[in-house]
């Protein structure tokens, strides 16, 4: 089933939009496109690029709005999104909201936006907590979800990791960016009607649910 939409899963570090997107991704054959793991893999890069976003990326800050713009521009031509994406982690600024509407246009696709809502002290267990698989990209979380054994990954098998963002200063700079530019983006999507909320602190695979009766509505 082809949903031809832009869909934006906005919400906190931790809030859950990672595994959501990757669902969505799997049901609806939609690529997920996390502008998280774009930078990453740029970090890794011994490039001038790629030593800035390796900074701002430890600090917890915000990489540039243009670089942004630049990096799904390029991601979304690819020939897997003509049917629509999901965009997990962008757009985190009210000017890169305004840059995704003008990228929509010319896309010809409805932005659909989806509000995954957590408390801040939920938040900070789960992102503690949060291990990544280094070979498929699995999320686990060492409270809620622990891998079958330590530091495996059920899946493949390969090592998990802790990301460097996900040390406890960066994770409480990356909560105070996200009141500071990400926040306003609720108001900016409610006033446009363009947002629907759920309650992250349910199971997984509720939510998932909710979702998708949402999208296919
Ligand atoms: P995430 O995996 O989505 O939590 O992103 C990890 C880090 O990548 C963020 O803390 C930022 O440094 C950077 N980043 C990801 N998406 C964006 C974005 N839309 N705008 C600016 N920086 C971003």
């Amino acid at each position: 089933m082809s949903l031809n939409k832009i869909i934006v899963m906005l919400g906190a570090p931790g809030a859950g939009k990672g595994t959501q997107a990757r669902k969505l991704q799997e049901k609806f054959s939609l690529p997920q496109i996390s502008t998280g793991d774009i930078l990453r893999q740029i970090a890794k890069e011994n490039t001038p690029l790629g030593s800035t976003v390796r900074e701002i990326q430890a600090l917890g800050k915000l990489v540039g709005d243009d670089v942004l713009l630049e990096l799904v521009t390029e991601r979304t031509n690819k020939k897997d999104c003509t049917e629509g994406f999901v965009l997990d982690g962008y757009p985190r600024t009210l000017n890169q909201a305004k840059q995704l509407s003008l990228l929509a246009k010319k896309h010809n696709k409805p932005v659909f936006v989806i509000e995954v809502k957590v408390s801040e002290e939920i938040l900070l267990n789960r992102l503690t907590g949060r291990r990544t698989c280094s070979g498929c990209g699995e999320i686990y979380n060492i409270y809620y979800k622990p891998p079958k054994h330590e530091n495996k990954c059920d899946i493949c098998e390969s090592s998990l990791t802790n990301r460097s963002d996900d040390k406890l200063e960066a994770i409480k700079s990356r909560l105070e960016e996200y009141k500071a530019n990400t926040a306003p983006l609720i108001d900016y999507y409610t006033n446009i009607n363009s947002l629907i909320s759920v309650d992250g602190t349910k199971l997984s695979s509720e939510i998932f649910d909710e979702l998708c009766c949402i999208l296919k509505s």
